[in-house]
């Protein structure tokens, strides 16, 4: 059995001062549970507020929203994922659908940048997802087999670095629309990205759902055995709804 895995995307929200009093007020509200991790991917500029705000708790990790994937140099704005290791981030977000799509990160990119953070010795939580265009010309499984094909394939990857991926399946037109996927479609993609994972030797590797999760789905979602978790942008920027979300299903 799979730990479930709730992870936070705050997004460009919560600088450092908001980051340790939302933290402050989460703690408060969640108490470790041993069937269940919370992860927190705070923007770059609050990761090391983060990291301290939750030091004394091992069930709740910090990472960074996004790496470059020089480890460092003269690349202004960028951040490294060793640059983000030192800042307290034990994981790394890469492949976001607002990356590829609002910044224009092309699959070569991605993995570079999984290269990167898995070399780093961040955890990596890799998204993919097809558009609205995409499902409507029934290419879902297409896109998403091409983008693991593109951040995890070719081999390169060993045993030890393809167990500290995470892959989380966000349709992206499911992110911040207020419109989820059923479990069911959901799960038809898990299945799919299970059995690439299988291929690869990857047997237990967490698969995520992503895309307007929130207080009123996320009880239906977590009954599909398919998904091993969420991974939440705006339903995770208030601590205390969040504390709520992230208790689903404990006894
Ligand atoms: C996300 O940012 O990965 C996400 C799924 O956002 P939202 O929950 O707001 O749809």
């Amino acid at each position: 059995m799979r730990r479930l895995l709730f992870a936070a995307n705050w997004k460009m929200h919560l600088g450092p001062r908001e980051a340790r009093e939302y933290l402050k007020t989460f703690t408060l509200r969640y108490q470790r549970r041993d069937d269940r991790d919370v992860w927190f991917f705070p923007p770059a500029v609050s990761l090391e507020a983060a990291a301290q705000a939750v030091r004394d708790r091992g069930d709740l990790w910090v990472g960074v929203q996004d790496v470059y994937w020089e480890p460092k140099g003269a690349f202004t704005g960028a951040v490294s994922a060793p640059l983000a290791a030192q800042a307290g981030a034990q994981a790394a977000l890469v492949g976001h659908s607002e990356r590829r799509h609002v910044f224009g990160e092309t699959d070569p990119e991605t993995r570079k940048k999984v290269h990167a953070a898995l070399s780093a010795d961040l955890a990596l939580v890799l998204c993919v997802g097809e558009t609205l265009p995409e499902r409507e010309a029934g290419r879902t499984l297409a896109v998403v087999t091409r983008q693991l094909d593109g951040a995890l394939g070719g081999g390169g990857l060993d045993a030890a670095a393809l167990a500290r991926v995470t892959v989380a399946y966000e349709p992206v037109w499911a992110i911040g629309t207020g419109r989820n996927a059923t479990p069911q479609d959901a799960a038809a993609v898990h299945r799919e990205i299970r059995a690439w994972l299988a291929g690869c030797g990857a047997q237990r590797t967490r698969i995520l759902y992503g895309g307007s999760v929130n207080l009123k789905n996320i009880a239906e979602l977590l009954s599909e055995p398919e998904l091993d978790g969420v991974l939440v942008g705006g339903a995770s920027l208030d601590p205390e709804a969040w504390g709520q979300l992230v208790q689903t299903g404990a006894e």
